[in-house]
């Protein structure tokens, strides 16, 4: 059997930097290693209106600006097929078979579920939709027949969750579903990487993010606002790392060949970070190193954006024919499921 990627993003804001090392990187990598049959890539409108649904007009404009993030990061139309969610109706009705096989004190213990209603202030009144959503993304996922997803860690519940509804029909009603396998960040500090105010994950709900398409100076002051060790007074004085965001960053981002370009006097990370602990090395200069090497990381992608930019009716021609395909697929899966559940009469 071959090798199916999905993975995707909702569209309530542009992406930042956060999606960038936790998901869309590695996916392109991936994508341009040529190791995949198949590559579907969705914006999850639908997903976004269970949060968002009192504002569709954000989500409808956020679906180009997600679209241009992602053409900007190379993901490649000719590879990948970039679709949006809700032009595949069979996603919902694979939704409506797989709510039989999930029980609400499941969706109850889901930990991302039950963290996402505490910072939507949801508890009272949880729309039936947002609580839901982790098996409308088993059918997002199951349709394609995904082996493969790409995605940060506050994503594997899912996974778990939809690997459980899997086994669940394939045992019910005869080997159907491909279960499919979550691939995190390998690098630790991208598994979840926290916004600039050093708190939380990354995310576009928090107000507290780097964008993919963030100018020079807005970047900058971004980077120098950044949380770092509160009792680092004094350059003199001996640095924290843990818990320090500009690290974090630069365990993320930083690659070997930034130092002989920016700062020469250190070999490398590990070098820069025993200084800092040793005291002598200021916040300053460290986060001025950062700047440097997130400048150098998102000036490409921020050029390419602009170039997609210049076409949108292209853009949108894309999303159009991968959504086509991307229907194509999801049908065929739907007449397995009902064949395998016997409900094709006619
Ligand atoms: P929202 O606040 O609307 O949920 P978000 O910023 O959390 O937005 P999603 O669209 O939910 O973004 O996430 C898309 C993908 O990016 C997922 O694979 C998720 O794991 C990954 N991701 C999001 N934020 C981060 C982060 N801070 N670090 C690593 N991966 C992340
Ligand atoms: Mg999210």
């Amino acid at each position: 059997m071959g090798k199916i990627m999905l993975t995707g993003d909702r569209p309530t804001g542009r992406l930042h930097v956060g999606h960038y090392v936790g998901s869309l990187k590695r996916r392109v990598e991936l994508q341009n290693t040529g190791e995949f049959d198949d590559i579907f890539i969705m914006i999850a409108d639908a997903q976004a209106l269970t949060d968002n649904a009192d504002n569709p007009e954000k989500v409808r404009q956020n679906i180009i600006e997600v679209a241009l993030d992602y053409l900007a990061c190379g993901l490649d139309p000719e590879k990948s097929t970039l679709f949006i969610q809700s032009q595949i109706p069979e996603l919902c009705e694979l939704s409506f078979y797989y709510m039989n096989l999930v029980t609400v004190s499941r969706l109850q213990r889901n930990p991302t579920v039950k963290s996402e209603i505490q910072m939507r202030n949801f508890e009272a009144s949880i729309p039936v939709g947002f609580f839901t959503y982790p098996i409308s993304q088993a059918a997002d996922i199951t349709a394609f027949k995904a082996t493969t997803v790409p995605v940060g860690e506050d994503q594997l519940p899912m996974l778990e969750q939809t690997k459980e509804i899997v086994r669940k029909f394939n045992s019910i009603y005869g080997d159907t579903l491909v279960e499919p396998d979550i691939l995190l960040p390998e690098n630790s500090a991208c598994l979840r990487l926290p916004g600039i105010d050093g708190k939380a994950k990354m995310s576009k709900s928090l107000n507290n993010c780097i964008y993919l398409s963030e100018e020079p100076d807005e970047i900058k002051q971004k980077v120098f606002s950044m949380f770092t060790d509160p009792t680092h007074i004094k350059v003199t004085d001996p640095g924290k790392l843990e818990g320090n965001t500009v690290f974090t960053y630069l365990d993320a981002f930083c690659r070997p060949e930034y130092f002989a370009e920016f700062l020469p006097d250190y070999a490398n990370l590990d070098e820069l970070k025993a200084h800092y602990q040793r005291g002598g090395l200021g916040d300053m200069k460290v986060k001025r190193f950062l700047n440097n090497v997130l400048q150098a990381e998102l000036e490409p992608i921020r050029n390419r954006r602009k170039e997609y930019q210049k076409d949108i009716p292209y853009v949108y021609e894309i999303l159009k024919k991968g959504s086509e395909k991307a229907e194509q697929v999801a049908a065929e899966t739907l007449r397995d499921v009902k064949e395998a559940m016997k409900i094709n009469y006619f």
